[in-house]
């Protein structure tokens, strides 16, 4: 049976007219579905019995389950979720001072395949549904409260998946998080990070203007760049500044550019002056990622002498440079580290729940 929250609200309308049905209450069940979150069509209490049986005749109505939940000695939260056809997706809560950040996934697995990544080692399994998005951030509200006594502050879109090649339903999710008739976050605090999806990016500049973009670049040299990210070869540096320069002309947003210190990689005064190169383009804020062990690759993380010149020298080109601490590590909850691997979780790391 198909999952109500597929249907768009003139979808909805169309099912309700054709089965004799008040068109109004379209909006009455879109609450019940997105705003409130109900657990199944019984909770919505002012429609008639009836016209939830009609829906429970219709629809299924899935939800997330929590599989497993583990804590870091840095307080962040790894949650491993359960979707209806038992795909395991995850969700990492990081607390700091003032505020709770989670970051979600927009697909189960991933197709890209970087060389660097937990993730792209499990391939590309399917595209999170609208609703499967939406409801990352629904419990993320929830368990921000629970958990830290504080209300989630901010969104990245890091986990999982390229969220540029699920477009859509990252799209639709984007809206109902930020819209009345869901959770009306503000959108400036959310950010989507994309490996560098050309078409992707001109799209989401005209979809979600008012959202925060980050562009994993990890190289700003074409042939270097194709052999750790296979995307970039049909991604072409010179065609993502184009697309990153009309992003920047739609939105009139700075552009945060993702860099990864790969020890003899990507981390010589070279590879700066191509990154500072490339980022004279438009406005940027350049983060500095250090490298996450996964057992997958060889990489090492630079060493701080190499980090510190690599810095000092974005510095003297007057660049924006800021340094990403990861947070999660032992329980492999931080960039690059997510994937399914949960007898690793069993064997290595404190189960809380
Ligand atoms: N597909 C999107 C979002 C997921 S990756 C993207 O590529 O941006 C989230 C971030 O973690 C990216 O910047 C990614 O390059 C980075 N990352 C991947 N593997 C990593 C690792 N081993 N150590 C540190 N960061 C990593």
């Amino acid at each position: 049976m198909q999952d109500i929250r597929t249907l768009s609200l003139s979808e909805m309308t169309n099912f309700l007219q054709q089965n004799g049905e008040k068109a109004f209450r379209a909006k009455q069940i879109y609450q019940w579905l997105w705003k409130k979150n109900i657990a199944d069509f019984k909770s919505m209490t002012d429609l008639s019995l009836s016209l939830r049986t009609l829906l429970e005749n219709h629809f299924s109505l899935h939800h997330l389950h929590i599989d497993q939940k583990v804590q870091s000695k840095d307080k962040s939260c790894k949650y491993l979720l359960k979707l209806y056809d038992n795909q395991i997706i995850e969700m990492v809560l990081i607390p700091s001072k003032e505020r709770v950040t989670v970051c979600i996934s927009s697909q189960v697995g991933c197709a890209l395949a970087c060389r660097f990544c937990a993730t792209g080692t499990m391939g590309f399994v399917r595209n999170l549904e609208t609703y499967e998005i939406y409801e990352q951030v629904f419990l993320a509200t929830q368990l921000a409260t629970e958990l830290y006594g504080n209300t989630l502050s901010n969104i990245v879109m890091m986990g999982m998946g390229e969220p540029l090649l699920n477009f859509n339903n990252v799209n639709q999710a984007i809206t109902l998080v930020t819209g009345e008739d869901g959770l009306a976050i503000s959108p400036s605090r959310i950010t989507l990070s994309t490996a560098g999806i050309a078409d992707g990016i001109k799209l989401l500049a005209l979809a979600q203007p008012k959202i925060g973009l980050a562009v994993s670049l990890h190289c700003a040299n074409q042939n270097k760049r194709e052999l750790i990210m296979p995307i970039a070869k049909s991604n072409h540096l010179e065609k993502l500044i184009d697309a990153l320069r009309y992003y920047h002309q739609n939105t009139h947003e700075r552009i945060t550019i993702e860099y990864l210190l790969l020890n003899q990689y990507n981390d010589n005064l070279d590879d700066a002056k191509d990154l500072a190169y490339f980022c004279r383009n438009f406005p940027v804020k350049i983060n500095i990622i250090d490298y996450n062990n996964i057992s997958q690759t060889h990489f090492k993380p630079s060493s701080q002498e190499k980090k510190d010149a690599f810095v000092e020298l974005l510095e003297s080109k007057n660049m924006l440079v800021q340094i990403r601490r990861s947070k999660g590590q032992d329980i492999a909850a931080a960039c690059g580290q997510l994937v399914k691997n949960t007898n690793k979780i069993n064997q290595f790391y404190t189960l809380i729940e």
